[in-house]
């Protein structure tokens, strides 16, 4: 095989969210770019994460929409469920995504590379062809030398000591993405957004699920009174939730996964369940890339690699975004770094760095959560003096049409300036609402500027008004 040698401004390693994104934003800013992509353009999010997830959770939820019909007078007949079609679903919407992907790339003029990267001096990369992997410029080795390398390889889910994943039994994400049966029981380790939303949709599937999480909260990172609806929400439909828990002596059989679930209070109990789903966060891919050599640093916490706000290493023209330079590990953190850091890297004056404080947290179980900045626990350690504000769901006229009442809208303002610190919501359709409170902040927006904005009636977004007037004191309709 021979090898050839190539030059490019800008070349990025992985084909992900944050990769893709900044691809596109090189190309778009006149710099000759390459992305070089080991398996599928698009990522873990839009073929094993995000999307298909997503996907298999609007079954789900059109599920419990015909179950409950009833209650609006329609008459329904047995329900069956085909999971083979409703996985085909799940990866036809991941494909047609990831083809969308390739499509931008060819419009943007980015040469896609197929195969797999790997630094081998300061701007010098080499790339093995994958097999079965069709590459858009040759199957030969190739070398390339760029003046800026961008590490975008993210991230695989967390091993875990004692727990191997075989992918019959014991699945990672990717296996409960394509089941070929619902276990009868499946118990989840890790009750983070993926571990719930897997929750989710097994238990709507007709799985019995428990859950094993080692914080003393589900859903660990979000506002604890959001933590306890969906609790309380799982725990009437059946989904068992330890928290403060871990498990031991993990093992597996042909028929049968067995463990020793050891409880906050130091009791033992022996579960035994059809499969066992690892959803225990994630690790960075940082393996086989060449990093060491070069003297890259790497953090502390977690071994991802360490960067600026604009995504620097320590090494000059390495850069690295999205999940493998830390967390929150999420695609819309990934897709901003990506632009942030080729602005920088291309002298864009108006260029912005992500302030990762403010990355807005969406978890599509039932109820769905949404969350921005600081939990109240969080602002309060922080010193501020807060304004709360709630608004339940239970009390606004759309919600109660909809017939979907549980949760609320959350929102934390600073006293004195008025500014908001955080906004926690739970209950319908409450991801599509959070983008508002994002925009208040970015624009530097206070209690008193949302206070005044005319919300249309009958919509949900009027919970973020009204929990702003309850901040503020004076509510209206509550
Ligand atoms: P990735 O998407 O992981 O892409 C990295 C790419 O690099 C991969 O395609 C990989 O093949 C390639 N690569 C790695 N090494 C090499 C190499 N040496 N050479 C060439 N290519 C290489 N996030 C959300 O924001 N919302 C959600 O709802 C959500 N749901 C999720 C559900 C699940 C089940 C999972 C697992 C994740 C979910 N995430 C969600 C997280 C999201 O998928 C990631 O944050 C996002 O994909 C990170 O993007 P990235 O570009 O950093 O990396």
């Amino acid at each position: 095989m021979t090898t050839q040698n190539e030059h490019a401004d800008v070349l990025i390693i992985g084909g992900g969210p944050g990769g893709y994104t900044a691809a596109i934003r090189s190309a778009q800013l006149g710099l000759d770019t390459v992305l070089v992509e080991r398996a599928e353009l698009g990522g873990v999010c839009l073929n094993w994460g995000c999307i298909p997830t997503k996907a298999l959770l609007h079954g789900a939820d059109t599920l419990r929409s015909i179950t409950q019909a009833g209650r609006l007078g329609f008459t329904t007949g047995e329900l069956g469920i085909d999971l083979s079609a409703l996985v085909r679903y799940s990866r036809d919407v991941a494909d047609r995504l990831s083809q969308g992907v390739a499509g931008l790339m060819r419009k943007n003029g980015v040469r896609v590379i197929a195969g797999e990267a790997a630094l081998t001096g300061k701007g010098e990369v080499s790339v093995t062809p994958v097999a079965g992997k069709a590459s858009e410029v040759s199957a030969a080795d190739q070398t390339f030398t760029a003046d800026h390398v961008i590490v975008a390889t993210g991230a695989r889910p967390r091993a875990l000591p004692g727990i191997v994943p075989d992918r019959e039994r014991i699945w990672t994400s990717a296996e409960a993405l394509i089941p070929t049966d619902v276990p009868e029981h499946l118990l989840i380790v890790g009750s983070g957004a993926i571990g719930s939303e897997f929750a989710s949709l097994y238990r709507d599937l007709g799985a019995r699920v428990t859950i094993v999480e080692l914080a003393d909260q589900n859903l660990p990172v979000e506002d604890p009174e959001v933590s306890a609806v969906v609790r309380r929400s799982f725990e009437r439909r059946g989904i068992e939730v330890h928290t403060g828990s871990h498990l031991e002596q993990v093992e597996s059989t042909a028929d049968v996964v067995t463990a020793v679930l050891v409880s906050g209070d130091g009791s033992r109990t022996e579960v035994r369940a059809d499969r066992l789903l690892i959803a225990a966060g994630v690790q960075p891919n940082t393996e086989g890339l060449g990093l060491e050599p070069l003297g890259c640093e790497l953090t502390d916490r977690g071994h991802f690699i360490a960067v600026d706000e604009w995504g620097r290493t320590n090494v000059a023209g390495l850069y690295a975004i999205g999940d493998v330079a830390g967390p929150p590990c999420l695609a819309h953190k990934a897709a901003h770094e990506g632009v942030a850091t080729v602005e920088h890297l291309a002298g864009v004056r108006s260029a912005q760095p992500v302030d990762r404080d403010w990355i807005p947290g969406a978890t599509y179980t039932h109820p769905e959560v949404a969350s921005l900045g600081m939990t109240e626990p969080q602002a309060r350690a922080a010193g501020h003096e807060l304004n709360v504000g709630h608004m339940p769901f239970v009390a606004n006229g759309r919600a109660i049409g909809i017939d979907d009442t549980e949760g609320f809208v959350k929102v934390i303002y600073d006293a004195a300036s008025g500014e908001l610190l955080g906004a926690h919501l739970v209950g319908p359709n409450v991801t599509e609402l959070l983008p508002g409170f994002s925009v208040l902040r970015a624009l530097e927006g206070t209690a008193e500027d949302l206070e005044h904005v005319v919300f249309a009636h009958p919509t949900l977004s009027e919970t973020m008004h009204e929990a702003t007037l309850d901040a503020l004191g004076i509510p209206l309709n509550q």
